[in-house]
């Protein structure tokens, strides 16, 4: 961790926090295939388990996400469960670990990404809710992306099948347990972003459409859309984000921070495009040193290429080829 992340953190959150690859994030014992969860109260009575700011491998048993759980009055909350049954399993140990006797109300899912929604299993699939969207990605896309996790983490996906959320949700706010959540219906990082906000105590579950000292992906990603979604969530009232991945963030620096590098992300391949380059050679494009403190930039960037390239090729090429 480097010394801006160090003032950044203790600036915004008055303590360390876990969430980037240091040695006081959440990490996994590949030899018992226990996760080794750091749950940090980021709120009144508002956990969150940060993963590392890494890519999926055996080492980390696919513990690179944030998952997150919310005591209210009658019950708990949970956004997001991880990326395999067992991390689910083990969420949910320790959720009973910190609020004993109290039920299970709701599970959201914020996307269809598979470190979002595996662990899914663990939990009565009937509390289980989503925006259909999100549902309908989950039932088209879960299965192949459940094969790729097992080839990527083998043993720590034993018994892992994709459960489909069990209720679509298509309200503006729901009521849990006698505390009042507001629901966003978003999309860009995927065709469906869902967004929760807990009322009372201001934390938005913003799912990956904010990263924090970490890279964004972009396997599923439409960069208008997600420009605007973070226009959206500027100026959403809250009092705290937590980020699909990354520390959690008083300021919306996730915000500002994703925007910036998803503005580079697309200026950059469109300007390598209409240059007429290669992939080859879009990748080697020097990534600007602001982004180089992201965690797995050069991983992410170069995947980003892969992802996004033919699209503009196709969106640009014509008007090049018109225009000579
Ligand atoms: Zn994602």
């Amino acid at each position: 961790m480097d010394n801006r992340r160090r003032i950044f953190l203790r600036n915004s959150l008055g303590v360390m926090a876990a969430g980037c690859a240091c040695a006081m994030c959440g990490g996994a014992n590949a030899r018992t295939l226990q996760y080794e969860f750091q749950a940090t109260e980021i709120a009144s009575r508002t956990w969150a388990v940060h993963g590392r700011n890494e890519y999926f491998s055996l080492e980390n048993g696919g513990n690179i996400v944030n998952v997150a759980f919310v005591e209210v009055p009658e019950g708990v909350v949970v956004v997001d469960t991880g990326p395999s049954r067992r991390f689910g399993e083990q969420l949910l140990r320790l959720i009973g670990e910190k609020i004993p006797g109290k039920p299970i109300l709701r599970v959201y899912n914020t996307h269809h990404h598979p470190d979002h929604f595996l662990g899914n299993q663990a939990f009565d699939q009937s509390l289980v809710a989503a925006p259909q969207k999100v549902i309908d990605n989950i039932s088209s896309e879960g299965n192949a992306m459940a094969d790729n996790m097992y080839r990527l983490l083998g043993d720590w996906m034993r018994g892992t099948e994709v459960t489909v959320p069990g209720k679509a949700l298509d309200a503006q706010s729901e009521e849990v347990g006698g505390r009042q959540f507001s629901l966003f219906y978003l999309s860009g990082h995927t065709s469906a972003d869902f967004v929760i906000r807990d009322d009372e105590t201001g934390v938005l579950f913003s799912g990956d459409l904010a990263f924090l000292f970490r890279a964004p992906t972009t396997p599923h990603a439409d960069i208008t859309a997600w420009r605007s979604a973070i226009e959206t969530l500027r100026v959403t009232d809250r009092d705290l984000i937590l980020p699909g991945h990354g520390p959690s963030d008083g300021r919306g620096e996730s915000l500002e921070q994703t925007l910036d590098y998803l503005d580079w992300l697309d200026g950059s391949l469109r300007e390598s495009v209409s240059k007429g380059w290669s992939m080859n050679e879009a990748m080697k494009t020097p990534i600007p040193p602001r982004f180089r403190a992201l965690d797995v930039v050069d991983t992410e960037f170069e995947r980003s290429v892969v992802h996004l390239y033919q699209q503009l090729e196709d969106e640009l090429m014509p008007s090049i080829q018109i225009s000579q």
